[in-house]
C-alpha cells in the first residue's frame, strides 16, 4: 500500500511539473509585450498553489490510513482503492431526445434531459437572487421548495437534507445549481436546511436525524438524501432517487484528486430510503465536531447486511466549494466511538433524540434551526 501510494504521489508531482514546464515553455514561445512578466509569476506561483493543496488533501488521507491501520476498526483492512478505471462503467441507455412523457406513467430514470457533464459555477449569489431566477425559470414550485414534475409520476419523493451552520454563502450556489438538476431527473422533491445553533461544536449526523423526523412530518418522502452544502455535482446523470441499497453518491471529489480515499467513505453525499435508514437507527448523534460520522454510518449499513451502491466512473464526480474560514474543530474521540458502533446503534440514532425546532418556510427550502448539546441525546460514555 505505502509503495503504491509512493508512487502515485510521484506520478503526481512529475505530472504537476511536467504541466507546468510545458506552460512555460509555450509561454516563452508566444511571450509578447501583452503577457507580462507578472502574469506569468502569477500562473507559476497558482500551479504552486494548487499542487500545494493536493499533496496536503493526499498527505491527509495518508494519515488517515495510518491511523485506522492503528485502531484496526471492524478489523476492516481499509486499503486505498485508486479505481481510476472507467472501464466498469455499464453501457449508457438513455432516452432519445423525442421521448413522449406520460402523466400516467412513471417517469423513466434514464431521460433524456439528462445530459451528462456539467458546468459548476461557484461564483457567489445572493439568496434572494436565486429565489427569483429560479423561480422565474419554473414557477411552479411551493413554498418551502416542494417541486414535482407534472407530466409523469415521480419515481422518487426525495427531501435533500443540508446540514448548515454558517455557510450562508454556500447554499445559494447549491440550489441555484442542484435545483434544476433534480427537476431534469424528474423527482418529486424538497429542501430542507437543518441549521445548528448554540455552541456545541458541529453535529452533522444529528442535524441528520432531525431533518429528516421534522421532514416526514411535511410528507411521506420515500427517499432521503445527505447533503453537505458545500458538495456540486459535477455530471447530471448522477440520479438522486433511492436504491434497493443505500448508495454513496460524492463517490470523485475534485479535493481528493478524483480518488475515492478509501473504499469505505461514505461522506459528502449519501442515501437511503426511509426504510433503510429506520433499519439501522438513522444517524449516531455522538459525533460533535468534524470526522467519523459518516464511517459511523458505514458500519451501520453494513451491521444490517446491506452493500453500499455508487454511480459508476464520471457520474461520481463532485467539486466542493472552497471554504472561506476555518472548518469545524475535527472529533478526536471518533475512533474511540467507531470502534462501539454495533453495541451504539441499538441505543444511539433515531431512537434516543429530543429537540425543540424552529421551523420556517423559504421559497427554495424549509429551514429547521435547532439548538443541539449532549443532553437531547443521552449516550453512555464509549
Ligand atoms: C473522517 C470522515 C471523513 C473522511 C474524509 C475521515 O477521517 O472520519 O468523517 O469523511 O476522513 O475526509
Amino acid at each position: 500500500m505505502h509503495f503504491k501510494f509512493s508512487i502515485s504521489i510521484f506520478l503526481f508531482f512529475s505530472v504537476s511539473s511536467v504541466q507546468v514546464l510545458g506552460k512555460m515553455t509555450k509561454l516563452s514561445v508566444i511571450f509578447s509585450p501583452l503577457f507580462t512578466v507578472n502574469e506569468y509569476v502569477f500562473m507559476v506561483q497558482a500551479r504552486g498553489i494548487q499542487i500545494r493543496e493536493n499533496v496536503r488533501n493526499i498527505g491527509v488521507q495518508v494519515l488517515e490510513q495510518v491511523v485506522r491501520g492503528t485502531y484496526s476498526i471492524n478489523g476492516t483492512d481499509y486499503s486505498y482503492d485508486f479505481n481510476m478505471s472507467e472501464s466498469d462503467a455499464p453501457p449508457t441507455t438513455y432516452l432519445p431526445e423525442g421521448f413522449t412523457y406520460l402523466p400516467s406513467q412513471v417517469c423513466p430514470e434514464k431521460l433524456p434531459s439528462m445530459k451528462g457533464r456539467l458546468e459548476v459555477n461557484m461564483s457567489e449569489v445572493s439568496l434572494e437572487e436565486v429565489e427569483r431566477s429560479l423561480l422565474q425559470k419554473e414557477p411552479n414550485v411551493e413554498l418551502g421548495g416542494y417541486w414535482k414534475p407534472k407530466d409523469c409520476l415521480p419515481r422518487w419523493k426525495v427531501a435533500i437534507l443540508v446540514p448548515f451552520r454558517n455557510r450562508h454563502e454556500h447554499l445559494p450556489i447549491l440550489l441555484r445549481h442542484l435545483v434544476p438538476v433534480l427537476q431534469k431527473q424528474r423527482l418529486q422533491f424538497a429542501f430542507y436546511v437543518i441549521e445548528q445553533g448554540g455552541n456545541e461544536p458541529f453535529n452533522r449526523a444529528m442535524l441528520f436525524n432531525v431533518g429528516y423526523k421534522e421532514a416526514m412530518k411535511d410528507l411521506d418522502w420515500d427517499c432521503l438524501i445527505f447533503h453537505d452544502v458545500d458538495h456540486l455535482m459535477e455530471n447530471d446523470r448522477n440520479y438522486y432517487g433511492c436504491t434497493d441499497m443505500p448508495r454513496h453518491f460524492a463517490v470523485k471529489l475534485d479535493k481528493y484528486s478524483y480518488m475515492l480515499p478509501y473504499n469505505e467513505f461514505f461522506g459528502g453525499v449519501s442515501g437511503l430510503t426511509v426504510k433503510q435508514l429506520k433499519k439501522i437507527n438513522g444517524f449516531p448523534n455522538a459525533f460533535w465536531g468534524w470526522g467519523g460520522e459518516d464511517d459511523d454510518l458505514w458500519n451501520r449499513v453494513q451491521y444490517a447486511n446491506y452493500t453500499v451502491s455508487r454511480p459508476h466512473g464520471e457520474q461520481g464526480r463532485y467539486k466542493s466549494i472552497p471554504h472561506h474560514h476555518r472548518g469545524e474543530v475535527q472529533f478526536l474521540g471518533r475512533y474511540s466511538l467507531l470502534r462501539h458502533s454495533k453495541e451504539r446503534q441499538k441505543v444511539d440514532g433515531l431512537n434516543n433524540l429530543n429537540y425543540s425546532p424552529l421551523v420556517s418556510r423559504r421559497p427554495l427550502y424549509t429551514n429547521i434551526t435547532v439548538n443541539l448539546s449532549r443532553k437531547l441525546a443521552p449516550i453512555a460514555d464509549y
